[in-house]
C-alpha cells in the first residue's frame, strides 16, 4: 500500500524525509561553499538527524499545531478553568519591547513605568476584591494558595498561637489541601450539604480554636454560590481563625460582589483564568495574593514603595514569608491584566461577569430535563450537570465528553469535583455569542438523544479524531517521546 500524502497522526519528524536531503540551501553535507560556516560548528555525529526539506519541515510542525484544540480555534468550556476569550491586543502590548525587552536588574530609575504599572495593578486587584493590598508574585493560582496559607502562618506565629487545622470544603478543588498540607497544616475536610453548599452548621460543628482557616471557594466549584459565607465567616473569626477565599471564580463576582465584604482576609487572584492570559497545558500563570490591611507585613517580599516620586523595591521586612518566586512574578501576564482592566473600565468588568453568569444560566436552561441537575441553586458562572440520566442507557460521562469531540467542541471538564457522581461541569464564559451556544446546546442534547437510541456509536466516540480513546493513565506515566520503529 502507497504511504498517504497527509498521515492524520502526523507521524514522527525523524520518520519522514531522506538522506541528504536539507532544509536550507548551503546547509548540506558539502556546506560552507555558500554560507561561510566555520567547520568546528558542523555536526555530522547526530544519528537519524532529520533530513527534510523546508516545506516538508514547515507543514510538519503547522500540522502538529492544528491537532491542538485551543479557545482560539473553538468553544472550550472547560469548567473551573474559565477558558475566555483573550484579546489579542493584549498580547501585543504585552510584547512590546518596554515591557518584553527588559531585564529584572534593570536600574530602577530605567523601569519607572514598569514598576507605575505592578503598583497601579496591585491597588486595582485590591478594589476589586476589597482586600487592602496586593503582591503579584506568585506564578500560579495554587502558588498564591500556598503564599496565601504561609500569610496565615505566619499571622498566627505572630500571636504566638500554632493552630494545626484548616478546614476545606469537600467540593474544594485539590490544590486547596495540597497548599494547606505544604504549609504544615492538616486539612480537614467539611461536608457539604444537600444544596450543594456549606452550611454554617456544618462549620459551627468542626470549628474550635485549633483551626487555623477556613479554605473556601465562592462561588464554589459546584458553581454556586455560598449562601451562609457571612455568617460562616463571622463563626471561623469568633474562634480566632481566619478566612482564606480561593479567588480563582472570579470570573462570577469582579464588578459586582466584594469577597472582602463577605469575610475573606486573604484571597488568590487567577490572573491566566479571569483577566485575559491564554493558558492550558501548563501556564505561565499569576496568581498574585491579596490580604486585609493587618497581613500585609506577611506579603511575599520584596515591596514596592513610593519616595519623591520615585518607585523603588524595598528588601524583605522581618515579618514576610520572603520570596516564592525569582523577580518579581510573571510580569507578562501582569501587562495583559493591567490592559484588560483598563479596556473593560469598572462597569465592563461587572458586564463581563453578568455575561458569565447569563451564559451559564443560559446551558442550563436549554440542556435541563435532558441532562441531570444535582442541585437546585441558580449557577453563577459555570453549571454542573451529571450522567444520571444517560447511565440507564449504559453511557456515562466521558462518553459524553468524547462525543462532543465528534461536533468540534471540547468537552467541558469532567469527574470535577469529585462531590458528584458523573460532574460534566460546564463553563461557558461571557466570551460566547449566542449562537455557539446554541450550537454546544443542540450537541449536547444530540448526544443525549443518542444515548437512547444508539449508545454503541456514542461509546466508541470519538470518530473524527486522529485517535481515538487513549489509556490515559498510561500515555501519563510513560509518555513515549521519542520515535520508535
Ligand atoms: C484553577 C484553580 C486553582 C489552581 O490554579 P492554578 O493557576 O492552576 O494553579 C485553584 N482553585 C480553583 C477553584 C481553580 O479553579
Amino acid at each position: 500500500m502507497s504511504e498517504p500524502l497527509r498521515d492524520p497522526l502526523e507521524r514522527p519528524i525523524f520518520e519522514k524525509g531522506s538522506p541528504g536531503r536539507t532544509g536550507l540551501d548551503g546547509f548540506g553535507p558539502e556546506a560552507g561553499a555558500e554560507i561561510p560556516i566555520d567547520s568546528s560548528l558542523l555536526r555530522d555525529d547526530l544519528e537519524k538527524f532529520p533530513e527534510v526539506s523546508e516545506p516538508e519541515l514547515l507543514r510538519h510542525y503547522l500540522r502538529l499545531s492544528q491537532l491542538n484544540f485551543s479557545a482560539a480555534t473553538n468553544f472550550y468550556p472547560l469548567g473551573s478553568c474559565t477558558m475566555k476569550y483573550n484579546p489579542v491586543v493584549n498580547e501585543q502590548i504585552a510584547a512590546e519591547p518596554g515591557f518584553a525587552g527588559i531585564h529584572p536588574y534593570a536600574p530602577e530609575e530605567t523601569v519607572q513605568g514598569a514598576l507605575r504599572l505592578v503598583v497601579e495593578l496591585e491597588r486595582w486587584l485590591a478594589e476589586i476584591c476589597g482586600l487592602d493590598a496586593v503582591s503579584l508574585q506568585p506564578a500560579a493560582g495554587a502558588q498564591g494558595e500556598l503564599a496565601g496559607m504561609k500569610i496565615i502562618r505566619a499571622y498566627h506565629m505572630g500571636r504566638g498561637q500554632r493552630p494545626t487545622k484548616v478546614m476545606i470544603p469537600e467540593s474544594a478543588h485539590g490544590t486547596n489541601p495540597a497548599s494547606a498540607a505544604l504549609s504544615g497544616y492538616d486539612a480537614v475536610p467539611v461536608p457539604c450539604d444537600e444544596r450543594g453548599l456549606l452550611s454554617a452548621a456544618a462549620v459551627r460543628e468542626f470549628v474550635d480554636e485549633d483551626v487555623a482557616a477556613l479554605m473556601v471557594t465562592n462561588p464554589n466549584t459546584l458553581g454556586l454560590f455560598e449562601a451562609d459565607i457571612e455568617e460562616i465567616a463571622a463563626t471561623v473569626h469568633e474562634a480566632g481563625g481566619l478566612i482564606y477565599m480561593d479567588g480563582a471564580n472570579l470570573n462570577a463576582l469582579m464588578g459586582v460582589a466584594k469577597p472582602g465584604h463577605m469575610g475573606a482576609d486573604v484571597l488568590q487572584f487567577n490572573l491566566h483564568k479571569t483577566f485575559s492570559t491564554p493558558h492550558g497545558g501548563g501556564g505561565p500563570g499569576s496568581g498574585p495574593v491579596a490580604v486585609r490591611a493587618d497581613l500585609e507585613q506577611y506579603l511575599p517580599a520584596p515591596r514596592l514603595i513610593e519616595e519623591g516620586g520615585k518607585l523603588r523595591w524595598q528588601r524583605q521586612g522581618p515579618e514576610s514569608i520572603g520570596r516564592v518566586r525569582s523577580f518579581y512574578g510573571n510580569f507578562g501576564i501582569a501587562v495583559r491584566a493591567y490592559a484588560y482592566i483598563l479596556a473593560c473600565g469598572g462597569d465592563g468588568l461587572t458586564e463581563t461577569t453578568r455575561g458569565a453568569v447569563l451564559a451559564a444560566n443560559y446551558i442550563r436552561a436549554r440542556l435541563e430535563g435532558a441532562y441531570h441537575l444535582p442541585f437546585e441553586a441558580r449557577s453563577m458562572h459555570e453549571v454542573v450537570f451529571t450522567d444520571k440520566l444517560q447511565n440507564e442507557h449504559g453511557v456515562k460521562t466521558l462518553d459524553i465528553a468524547k462525543r462532543l469531540l465528534d461536533h468540534g467542541f471540547h468537552s467541558p471538564t469532567i469527574y470535577f469535583p469529585l462531590v458528584v457522581s458523573g460532574a460534566l461541569m460546564i463553563e461557558p464564559t461571557e466570551s460566547e455569542t449566542l449562537e455557539t451556544l446554541d450550537a454546544f446546546a443542540e450537541a449536547m442534547l444530540d448526544i443525549a438523544r443518542e444515548a437512547r437510541t444508539d449508545p454503541d456509536t456514542l461509546r466508541s466516540a470519538p470518530q473524527a479524531t486522529p485517535m481515538a480513546r487513549l489509556d490515559e493513565t498510561r500515555a501519563a506515566r510513560h509518555p513515549v517521546l521519542t520515535w520508535q520503529k
